[in-house]
């Protein structure tokens, strides 16, 4: 396995993996690695020749006040993972690597992006489109791998894919969670030990409306509900719970087509997020 990061030895490497007709596999990620991504990862490997991961903490999905100096780092534990499910190359690049001092284009969505984690995250969005745009010029794979963790984000590049005609497929994988239920998160290394269990409510709560959608169809209720569990627990703080369609990411009143409920809650300082499929 190779560790490079620069986008010339991206682009050699692949280059000469085309010439001789291998497919490749592309995971994006900010790294300490868990998994979640691992299952990514693991997809990738089956259905592809080569895999690609990249390990990059984009500051510029990242607002003013977020956790960007913050965010776990750890090089060295996510190359012995990577090595051990067989990707073929890291790309860690430094954020120069990526954004020359005077970079100015960037690739925005409206409607999937304004609601949800873009109501407070407003400038998230752009970001992890620019960057994710960058990667796939860069890498140019065949598939690229996201999880449904981050429901929203998989919808948006779905959706960005679609529109700018990328010719890659986009296969989206099911949340991993902890044994508790918890969804693994990187982020979940900022909980207290008392944070940590106060985290189950996410996961406890997602549980609770998708089984009150299977019989109530009216999405004001089910909602209702979930805001009512979630403030049984005093450490927990409601940022949004919402129901909306799967595909526009709209706001839905009734359960009547293919749809996601979807939640970010602060535990303490620590904003996490969580969601769920509905079938209709
Ligand atoms: P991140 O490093 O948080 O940017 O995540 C990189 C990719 O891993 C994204 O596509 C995430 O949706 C995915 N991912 C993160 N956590 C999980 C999880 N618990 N289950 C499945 N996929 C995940």
């Amino acid at each position: 396995m190779k560790i490079v990061k620069t986008v010339n030895e991206v682009r050699e490497q692949v280059k000469q993996w085309k010439k001789q007709g291998y497919t490749i596999g592309f995971v994006p990620t900010m790294g300490y690695l868990h998994e979640g991504h691992q299952s990514l990862m693991e997809a990738a490997r089956k259905e592809n020749d080569k895999v690609v991961v990249s390990i990059f903490v984009n500051p510029m999905q990242f607002g003013p006040t977020e956790d960007l100096a913050q965010y776990p780092r750890d090089l060295e534990r996510d190359s012995a993972l990577c090595e051990s499910i067989g990707v073929d190359l890291i790309f860690h690049p430094e954020p120069e690597e990526m954004y020359a001092p005077d970079f100015c284009s960037f690739v925005d969505m409206t409607g999937l992006t304004e609601g949800l984690c873009g109501k407070t995250r407003p400038i998230h969005f752009r970001g992890v489109c620019t960057v994710v745009s960058k990667l796939f010029h860069i890498v140019t794979p065949d598939r690229a791998y996201f999880g449904q963790k981050d429901g929203q984000q998989l919808a948006v590049i779905r959706r960005m894919v679609r529109d700018l005609n990328m010719d890659i497929t986009i296969v989206g994988c099911p949340i991993i969670r902890e044994a508790d239920g918890l969804a693994k998160s990187s982020r979940n290394t900022y909980l207290s030990q008392e944070e940590r269990t106060a985290a189950l409510i996410l996961s406890k709560t997602i549980a609770l409306g998708k089984e009150m959608a299977k019989t109530q169809k009216d999405a004001a209720t089910v909602i209702a509900a979930m805001k009512a569990n979630i403030e049984t627990e005093p450490l927990a703080k409601i940022d949004y719970v919402e129901a909306v369609d799967a595909f526009s990411m709209q706001p839905i009143d009734t359960f009547d087509r293919p749809a996601m409920i979807a939640m970010a809650v602060y535990i303490g300082k620590t904003r996490l997020i969580d969601n769920t499929l509905i079938e209709d």
